[in-house]
């Protein structure tokens, strides 16, 4: 591919740091408690209170769920991918548990008082017309959580289960909204109203923006497959160029996009694919491995075939980290944004040491391995490959990257300053930046990509991010008591 020597600018979106992140989202969930003091309410018990102020701060989480996404690189500041998605995952479950609470507060003081009328209480809640929206809301809530934990183990395509997360949410946050509107008594006075009002109409801008907008710029802005080589054992390399209208994408190397191929350019239908490629090269590469029916029929796109490209976003990128050195690390087509940062450091003259441990199951299923061999030509780059199978012709490592074999790599070097950029299999990722810790890295200077949401084994980075993430829940449910004590 020939190179240009220019950079496209990058757009200017905002990315805020986590903390600030943490803030708005508490302030934001905290915000319909706080108006709903202002007016004079009748007065209500304590646990009837704690009642309402989780159905209000639920109502509220339930809306920012919408653009913690993934999809908006304002709201996912500059915490990547992983840890926004976590971060989703969890908070959902905190909602569902404030939401399931809500009703039952409410009847817990009669319940302790008569156990028969506070159950006659709660039925009523459950069944009469006046409260169904709540009952829609709390439902639709309880699938989407429940097939989102079981999505690996339930027989519907990916497609399907999206399709369902979109309206189990939309059900969920108009249902919900309804119910404030039509039965809540904070929500009937003052300004609480006005808020819902406006939280409606931003979830329809969300969601204009997310399959209106977003579907229009797919098919204004097409792109084209000029070609498909096959790399490995199952694994492709697409070379995308856009179309005489489309601009080239201003993007970080290490950054991924989200794609859609042939005349199903429907964000529905799009997957995340790491940019295999350097943005003062012209166009887009993506390197895609088979795993599944969208993958699978990669290799047979014929040149032509009109593409979709939403992006870029993420932040795995060298960008953000002020370091002296640079270790870089993929297991399997983890190599995809690797290599991309590789090629992006070969056309800007990267000058600092780069270490680089590729590793795959076997020998067979290496890829640009002549590319990465001329890299070594131009860059102080040291380079070290392992294989988890030996093969007849194999020169390379043979076993997986452990303690030892990180401190080689990081010889001559100090840890404290090197970032270490990863992207590999779950167990890899979680084995490695573990081990990178004990051997002297900085955990901010362990950035790693996993290329599936189901999670699995935690790093300690991960458990770190879950302490935090369960601060948050505390922050909340510590806004709710207070509340329920004003
Ligand atoms: C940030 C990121 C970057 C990625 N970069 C690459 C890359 O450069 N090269 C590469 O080969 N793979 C990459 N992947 C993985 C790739 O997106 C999936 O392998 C692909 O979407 C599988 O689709 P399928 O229909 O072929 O398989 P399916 O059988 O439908 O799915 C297999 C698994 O892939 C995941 N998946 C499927 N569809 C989606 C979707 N639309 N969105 C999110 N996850 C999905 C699910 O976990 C699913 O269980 C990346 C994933 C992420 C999250």
């Amino acid at each position: 591919m020939p190179e240009s020597p220019k950079k496209p600018p990058m757009p200017a979106t905002p990315r805020l740091p986590g903390p600030a992140l943490a803030v708005i989202y508490v302030a934001f969930c905290a915000l319909p408690l706080v108006l709903a003091l202002m007016p004079r309410v009748a007065p209500l018990a304590g646990w009837e209170r704690a009642g309402a102020a989780l159905g209000l701060l639920g109502l509220a989480a339930i809306a920012v769920q919408f653009v913690t996404s993934g999809r908006f690189e304002a709201a996912s500041g500059r915490l990547g991918i992983d840890k926004i998605m976590a971060f989703h995952k969890i908070a959902a479950w905190w909602v569902l548990l404030a939401l399931i609470l809500h009703p039952l507060l409410y009847v817990l003081p009669t319940w302790l008082d008569d156990p028969a009328r506070g159950q006659a209480r709660l039925t009523a809640y459950l069944t009469l017309p006046h409260y169904r929206s709540g009952v829609v809301a709390l439902a639709a809530l309880a699938l989407l959580v429940l097939t989102s934990a079981l999505r690996e183990r339930l027989p519907v395509r990916y497609e399907v289960w999206r399709a369902s997360h979109i309206v189990f949410g939309v059900t969920a946050a108009a249902a919900g909204l309804h119910h404030a509107l039509t039965t809540g008594r904070f929500s009937a006075l003052g300004p609480v109203p006005a808020l819902w009002w406006a939280v409606g109409a931003a979830l329809l801008a969300v969601v204009g923006t997310l399959y209106g907008w977003r579907w229009w710029r797919l098919h204004a802005r097409p792109w084209r497959l000029k070609s498909v080589e096959k790399l490995a054992d199952r694994m492709w390399e697409l070379d995308i160029q856009p179309q005489a209208k489309t601009p080239q994408l201003p993007y970080h190397a290490g950054q991924f996009v989200w794609m859609t191929e042939g005349e199903r350019r429907f964000p529905l239908f799009d997957h995340p694919f790491s940019i295999a490629d350097s943005p003062r090269r012209p166009g887009l590469s993506l390197i895609i491995k088979e795993a599944g029916d969208f993958t699978d029929r990669i290799g047979a796109l014929p040149p032509g075939t009109p593409i979709g490209i939403d992006g870029p976003y993420g932040e795995f990128a060298l960008e953000d980290h002020p370091c002296d050195a640079v270790l870089l690390i993929a297991g399997g087509v983890g190599i995809a944004p690797i290599i991309g940062l590789v090629r992006d450091m070969v056309a800007r003259g990267e000058r600092r040491p780069v270490r680089l441990a590729y590793a795959a199951g076997q020998p067979e299923n290496f890829a640009c391995l002549p590319e990465i061999a001329a890299a070594e030509a131009q860059l102080d780059l040291k380079v070290m490959l392992l294989s988890e199978e030996d093969g007849a012709d194999w020169t390379g490592e043979v076993g997986r990257l452990d303690h030892d074999r990180l401190r080689r790599l990081l010889e001559g070097l100090d840890p404290a300053r090197t970032v270490a950029l990863m992207c590999g299999p779950g167990g890899m990722v979680t084995a490695v930046s573990d081990a990178l810790l004990d051997v002297g890295l900085p955990m901010s200077n362990v950035i790693y990509e996993r290329f599936d949401y189901a999670g699995g084994a935690a790093s300690r980075q991960d458990r770190r991010r879950s302490l935090a993430f369960a601060g948050i829940g505390a922050g909340l449910a510590l806004v709710a008591g207070l509340f329920a004590l004003t």
